[in-house]
This record gives structure tokens, sequence and C-alpha cells, in this order.
């Protein structure tokens, strides 16, 4: 037993190959007994990989920030646990999983992605990050980060964490794999 905290996009204005993608992403993690916590909104692809979660039995937490109650829906089926700010939610996902993975998203997503990048290259968190490459979403900042690296900005073991897959169940086999090597199950 495990849990994985999702980051993903609220935007429901997506092609469905992506909310099909987190939907999928859902499943495999029930199939494979793990909690998912996430963002706990309703709408894009955070309903959708919450949806899918709970369709293959599994349990789903989302945790909101106070501060944008009035404009987050949260997901009615999904177990709510509230904290005070945005930031506060990005450490909370990060401590209360084993391991966190990252969907297409918008700009909340990205700010997400490189806040759980850089609090790894600080020592913050030793955590394996996995990101869905759904439709060469991340193709880009793939490329981007191997330019950071070989221009010195930032070095390989900086990003030795972060596991790229097209499809969820290889992702979360990834992640469960080094999950088990680090508690040597
Ligand atoms: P988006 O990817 O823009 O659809 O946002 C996805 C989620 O990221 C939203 O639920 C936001 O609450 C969250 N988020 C996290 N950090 C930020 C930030 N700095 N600015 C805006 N949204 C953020």
């Amino acid at each position: 037993m495990g849990a994985i905290a999702v980051f993903c996009g609220s935007s429901g204005d997506v092609d469905v190959e992506y909310t099909a993608a987190a939907r999928r992403l859902g499943c495999a993690i029930a199939e494979r007994k793990l909690t998912l916590f996430y963002g706990g909104g309703a709408s894009g692809m955070m309903g959708a990989v919450a949806e899918g979660c709970l369709a293959s039995g599994g349990k789903v937490v989302g945790v909101i920030p106070e501060e944008v109650k009035d404009h987050e829906l949260p997901y009615a089926c999904a177990e709510i646990h509230w904290v005070r700010t945005i930031d506060e939610r990005k450490e909370t996902l990060i401590n209360l999983a084993d391991a966190l993975i990252v969907l297409p998203g918008g700009l909340g997503t990205l700010d997400e992605l490189f806040f759980v990048i850089a609090r790894s290259r600080m020592g913050l968190h030793s955590k394996p990050c996995g990101i869905l490459n759904t439709r060469e979403y991340f193709q880009h900042l793939s490329h981007f980060l191997e330019h950071v690296i070989s221009q010195g900005f930032a070095k390989r073991k900086h990003v030795s964490n972060l596991y790229i897959e097209e499809e969820p169940k290889d992702l979360v086999d990834a992640l469960m794999q080094k999950m088990n090597a680090t508690t040597g199950e």
C-alpha cells in the first residue's frame, strides 16, 4: 500500500485523449491499491483522474486550499482535506505521497512541476516524480531540460528522479519499482 499525488490541469477545454489518459491513470492507481491524492477539483484532468480511480474501487483524497474555494469546485465523491494556501497544498501533496505524477496541464500545473523538481534538487524530498507524456505534451520541456543541463545550469543528477512515460500504467509501474527499491520490498 502506498500513495501517489497527481498534479494536473483544471481546464475542461482539451482534447479527449488527455482526459482519457487521466482516467486510465486513475484506474491504474486504484488497481495497484494505491491511494490517489490530488488537487480535489471536479473539472478537466482533475475530475477525470479522480473518476477513473473511484470507478476502479480506489481511494481518492482531494487537497483544497481555502484561498481558492470560491473558484475551484470540489469533486463531490472525493474525501476532502482542507489547507490554507496553494503553496501549502503543494507541500502537503508531496508530504502525503510516496511518489508524484504530473499530467498535462496549464500554468498552475507547470508551477507545480517545477516546485516538485526544484525541491528535489534542493534535497528537500527524494520522491520519484513521473511525467505523463500524453500526445508528447512534455516533449519541448524535456528538450529544454536537456538544454538547461548542457548549458551548465543544472546537473543530470538533479533530474535523475524524473520518469517520463506515454502510458499511465507504465508510469505507475516505473514509480512503484522505484518506491519498492527505496523501501527494500
Ligand atoms: P492549471 O494547470 O493552470 O489548470 O492549474 C491546475 C491547478 O494548479 C489549479 O488547481 C491551481 O489551483 C493549481 N496551482 C498551483 N500553483 C498555482 C499557481 N502558482 N498559480 C495558479 N494555480 C496554481
